[in-house]
């Protein structure tokens, strides 16, 4: 066999694998229970500090940690991609972690909740997605759980229920205002929850819990199927928590 020939058979064996990774990496539809099941994907045996978690027996460190918001601009669209709607925002919105610096990306939804404290699962999670000039994420995490009508989440209206399905806000809406007041939290080490599992991602997850009605909670569930990954290996990392 030719060099070229041999070169040229490796190459289309190479897009082979990386189009059947692309295809079952990604979360398939199971149309007849309408349920999205998120695919096992085989992590690297490195990969040992993985998102979401159940969080228990953290620690208090005082003055160890520190998260400040320095969101001062608003929500910009609102997006079904399918999977999850995504909420887009204003550039310049900010957290400092540490004296470190994060842009928020975007903040996207999860049902039921990906992270659950003390065993206890939450009916909606949100995340807050940041990224640092370094290319370094910083993930925070607000678990909703069912009460009161939530005037802020009623600000978005009416979430896009078709994948591809997009608008803009005209109004200023904060994203602060989808959080709770108190911004307690707990911190740990982790990953991306959906492929390729990026890890060395900073998680803060807000302890306090702001509410969310049945009707809203139904109209997160009724725009994305249930996408929440199961609960990953602690292996021994640290959670520290601060009030
Ligand atoms: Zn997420």
């Amino acid at each position: 066999m030719s060099k070229s020939k041999l070169i040229k058979m490796m190459c289309i064996g190479l897009i082979g694998c990386a189009v059947y990774a692309e295809a079952t990496e990604g979360q398939v539809q199971s149309g007849k229970e309408d349920v999205v099941h998120e695919m096992s994907t085989p992590l690297a045996e490195n990969m040992m500090s993985q998102s979401p978690i159940n969080i228990i027996n953290s620690i208090e460190k005082e003055n160890q940690t520190s998260v400040t918001f320095n969101y001062k601009g608003s929500l910009a669209t609102i997006e079904n991609l399918g999977h999850t709607v995504q909420l887009g925002v204003t550039k310049g919105q900010t957290i400092t972690v540490n004296d470190k610096e994060f842009d928020l990306l975007q903040i996207h939804f999860h049902h039921t909740s990906e992270h659950v404290i003390d065993g206890k699962s939450y009916p909606v999670e949100a995340h807050f997605v940041h990224k640092a000039k370094d290319g370094k994420l910083a993930v925070v995490g607000v678990l909703y759980e069912e009460g009161k009508t939530n005037t802020s989440f009623d600000s978005l209206g009416e979430l896009p229920k078709k994948k591809g399905e997009k608008r803009a806000f005209k109004e200023n809406i904060n994203a602060m205002d989808l959080m709770p007041g108190s911004k307690s939290f707990y911190t740990y080490s982790g990953s991306l929850t959906t492929p390729p599992y990026t890890e060395d991602v900073t998680w803060v997850v807000l302890k306090d819990s702001p509410e969310l009605s049945k009707s809203q909670i139904g109209m997160v569930q009724g725009a994305m199927h249930k996408n929440n990954r199961d609960i990953q290996d602690i292996n021994g990392r640290e959670i520290i928590e601060k009030d």
